[in-house]
């Protein structure tokens, strides 16, 4: 077996991997990225780009229930769930081809093939041999299995992503984001939806009133939501799929045509030979000091999914991906800041939020002040028929820095934006009200929301 030879070698082509190239290839390192599947992975292949396409379609049916208070008649509308997956293909079809061109611009020779350690320096794919002055672990999650008998019954998000047609009746096992995003889309589009979660609240990460809000939101338009549910065990019955599972003491079954595996993802690292690389390693994770560096092979990197010490975002995989880029460039001089990174929960409409909860921002000590709204009434929300418009900012009172910022509906995923950017750049809450925003738009409101 020939042995070639790079200064990089990046195991894993989403945006982590990605991340990595910029950097190190304008250091003019040269750089072997090794992908499995397709270039691009989960986020435009099989996670936020492919899920947004349902999303907007979920949109668009939101928007069709209230066409009758804008004094428009429409008839009931008819989703073509085939039609939708087609477009969905279609529109993501060209990413991991227009990628490839891009990789092949910036000089990065991407090989296919799955990637193990065959040494502290060293990697295999198929039959070659390559070696590294630096590796990068970017390999990604994938569902987390559930300890349960009849486990292997459940579908992921990968199988609901190319469902051709809809199905009637759906349980997901799982109170998490991808659950919530998806069973929004499938009960909008006239699926029956039950939606089942070990903890007591669901979203256990996001700030309790903003759940809270979500939670009624996804019941009004007909979700099932148990919490504090423990599912025993997952049979065939009837042509269909049973779940049982014990509520406040007691047995219940539920059947469905699918039941989904909403339970989390897990870092794809248990198939690397973390061994043969001497890269320590514990409950499915790398250990890492805080430039993202393996603790007991200082060549070795980790960033994105494979690295679950953040949300698995793909704006964060990006972003790690870059600080690995960068140390890999100038030595380990980077650390992750995750204090100001937006993020979304995708239900129609949406729960956003940045930085800290409730909660966690009187755990930490500080006085802090509080601009809770119920934005319904608001003439925005009503102008537009939202069935649901409520804010949370978090102030701390003796900087006027905002700490956390929380949203349902009134266009949450894009005022998100506006908090984060004045987080990450020390624009105070006086300041946000001080600006002056396009009227009328959501951002206008911000003003009041403070
Ligand atoms: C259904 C769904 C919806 C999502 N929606 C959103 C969203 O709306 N917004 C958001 O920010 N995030 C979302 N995410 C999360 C986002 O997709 C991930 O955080 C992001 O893709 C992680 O990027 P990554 O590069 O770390 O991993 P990946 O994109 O998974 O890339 C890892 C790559 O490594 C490859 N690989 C794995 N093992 C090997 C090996 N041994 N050898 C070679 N290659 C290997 C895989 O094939 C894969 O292509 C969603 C995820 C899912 C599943």
């Amino acid at each position: 077996m020939n042995t070639e030879k790079f200064d990089v070698v990046i195991l894993g082509g989403g945006n982590a991997g990605i991340g990595v190239t910029g950097p190190v290839r304008r250091a003019g390192m040269s750089v072997a990225m090794i992908e499995s599947h397709d270039l691009g992975g989960t986020c435009p292949n099989r996670g936020c780009t492919a899920k947004k396409v349902l999303v907007a379609a979920g949109h668009a049916l939101h928007e069709i229930e209230r066409a009758a208070i804008h004094h428009i008649s429409v008839g009931k509308p008819k989703l073509d769930w085939s039609a939708l997956s087609d477009r969905e293909k279609d529109l993501i079809k060209d990413i991991p081809a227009n990628l490839a061109r891009s990789m092949a611009r910036r000089d990065v020779e991407v090989i296919k093939g799955h990637a193990a350690f065959a040494g502290p320096n060293a990697i295999r794919v198929g039959d070659r041999r390559l070696e590294a002055k630096h590796i990068v672990i970017a390999t990604g999650s994938r569902p987390r299995q559930l300890p349960i008998p009849g486990a292997e019954h459940m579908i992921t998000s990968d199988e609901m992503l190319s469902e051709r047609e809809l199905p009637g009746s759906v349980i997901f096992v799982g109170g998490g984001v991808i659950s919530l995003e998806f069973g929004h889309v499938y009960a909008r589009a006239g699926a029956d939806v039950t939606i089942l979660e070990v903890l007591p609240q669901l979203l256990p990460a996001m700030d309790v009133d903003a759940v809270a809000r979500i939670q009624t939101e996804s019941e009004r338009i007909g979700i099932r939501v148990k919490t504090g549910v423990s599912v025993k065990r997952i049979e065939p019955a009837n042509n269909r799929l049973r779940v049982v599972f014990t509520h406040q003491g007691t047995q219940h079954v539920a059947e469905a045509d699918r039941i989904v595996n909403g339970a989390g993802r897990v870092a794809n690292v248990d198939t690397l030979d973390l061994a043969a690389g001497r890269v320590e390693h514990g409950n499915g994770r790398v250990a890492v000091d805080r430039h993202l560096r393996s603790t007991s092979n200082p060549e070795v990197y980790v960033c994105g999914d494979a690295l679950p010490i953040a949300p698995q975002l793909s704006p964060i995989a990006t972003y790690e991906g870059d600080i690995v880029g960068r140390n890999i460039v100038e030595g380990p001089k980077y650390s992750p800041d995750y204090g100001s990174m937006p993020t979304s929960v995708y239900t129609v409409p949406a729960l956003a939020a940045v930085g800290l909860t409730e909660a966690a921002a009187n755990q930490k000590g500080s006085a802090i002040k509080v601009h809770s709204n119920d934005m319904h009434d608001w003439f925005s929300a009503r102008t537009y028929a939202e069935t649901v418009a409520w804010s949370k900012i978090i102030v701390d009172q003796a900087t006027d820095r905002i700490l956390g910022a929380h949203f349902v509906g009134h266009a949450g995923e894009e005022l998100v934006n506006v908090f984060g950017l004045a987080m990450r750049f020390g624009i105070t809450a006086t300041q946000i009200k001080d600006y002056i925003y396009a009227y009328p738009t959501f951002s206008s409101d911000i003003k009041h929301m403070l």
